[in-house]
């Protein structure tokens, strides 16, 4: 590999031995093990720290939680934590990369920064059905955030896209406001696990439909109803609803990577069982990498590995 020299002493930019870019649960582990570390890293985030959990009402999976706890409170725990070890959090969104300089260079919307190495640890975001009406009814009864969302649908019949564990796990959130929600499911099964499809079974106002294509969203202003249409038969249904949270699956936050790391066809960081990427110096962790499971355990067992790796690669440089 080719690097382009570029003496410390002429940079402009912000110097850092390490950057975090994201404060997930991936991002912030990392930066955690970092400090303990003693490396100076700098952690970019361009919301709050604590990651999609922040968006989630309750977390039951991670251990230490036996009566689950809810992804806001986990989230500030963890940013509370994140701080204990002087991590340098900026709240900024990083729009560019150069990953073959010496050092590496980060680009944010606020300025440069340059690091020796780098863990990239930005998630996921909800995936778009990409049918007619969306794009221009979302924020106008499209959500993708129960928990940012679900008040302004008490009283009202809404759907749930996707029959997965996110999409039950937050049907059922929903469920203490909407009066009537039908889960409504692509495949001929939903996925969730089945103690999330015990409790949607228990809930008289959530039904769940599957086999069923949304084919698009009705509505000027607002919505006022999703189109669909059921996969053997084809038939087409309206059910006139005001609400429509999407949960059909997560796309990778790597748009500012493309054509600098090794990326699969949908855009996930390939790595190695290091967590290295396909460039010297830097590494990948949590769902932003391909993976077979997106979850809070996953990502901060990756956060440490990739802080681990990424302090070796220092020390023998
Ligand atoms: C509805 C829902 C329910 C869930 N329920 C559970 C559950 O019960 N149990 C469980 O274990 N998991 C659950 N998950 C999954 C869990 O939230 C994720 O697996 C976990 O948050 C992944 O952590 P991460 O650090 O890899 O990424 P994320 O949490 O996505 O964090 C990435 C961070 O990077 C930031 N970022 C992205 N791009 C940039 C950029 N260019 N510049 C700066 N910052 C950037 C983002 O703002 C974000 O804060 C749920 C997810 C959803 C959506």
């Amino acid at each position: 590999m080719q690097f382009i020299i570029r003496k410390k002493e002429n940079i402009e930019d912000q110097y850092h031995t390490a950057a975090i870019i994201g404060a997930g649960p991936a991002g912030i582990t990392a930066s955690i093990y970092l400090g303990r570390a003693k490396i100076d890293t700098v952690v970019f985030e361009r919301m709050i720290p604590g990651g999609y959990i922040v968006a989630t009402d309750k977390i039951e999976n991670y251990p230490g939680f036996p009566n689950g706890i809810s992804g806001e409170e986990l989230g500030n725990l963890m940013e509370k934590h994140l701080k204990r070890f002087d991590a340098q959090v900026k709240t900024e969104e990083v729009t560019n990369v150069e990953l073959d300089t010496y050092p590496m260079k980060i680009i944010t919307e606020e300025g440069s920064y340059s690091a020796e190495a780098i863990i990239i640890a930005t998630g996921t975001k909800n995936k778009r059905l990409g049918v007619p009406g969306e794009d221009e009814l979302v924020g106008k009864g499209i959500s993708f955030c129960a928990i940012c969302d679900a008040p302004f649908f008490e009283g009202e019949n809404i759907v749930v896209i996707g029959a997965g564990n996110s999409g039950v796990q937050e049907a059922l959130y929903l469920s203490k406001f909407a009066k009537s929600i039908k889960v409504l499911e692509f495949l001929d099964h939903p996925t969730a696990e089945g103690i999330l499809l015990d409790r949607l079974k228990q809930k008289d106002n959530l039904e769940l439909l599957v086999s069923q294509r949304v084919t698009s969203f009705i509505g000027k202003d607002r919505l006022t109803g999703v189109e669909v249409e059921e996969k053997t038969s084809k038939k087409k249904k309206v059910l006139k609803v005001k609400g429509a949270f999407i949960y059909a699956g997560v796309s990778p936050n790597t748009d500012f990577l493309k054509g600098k790391l090794d990326l699969d066809k949908e855009g996930f960081i390939k790595t190695d069982e290091e967590l290295r990427t396909s460039k010297e110096g830097v590494f990948a962790a949590g769902d932003v990498r391909t993976t077979s499971l997106h979850q809070v355990a996953t990502a901060i067992g990756d956060g440490a590995l990739a802080a681990h790796n990424l302090r070796e690669y220092i020390e023998e440089k």
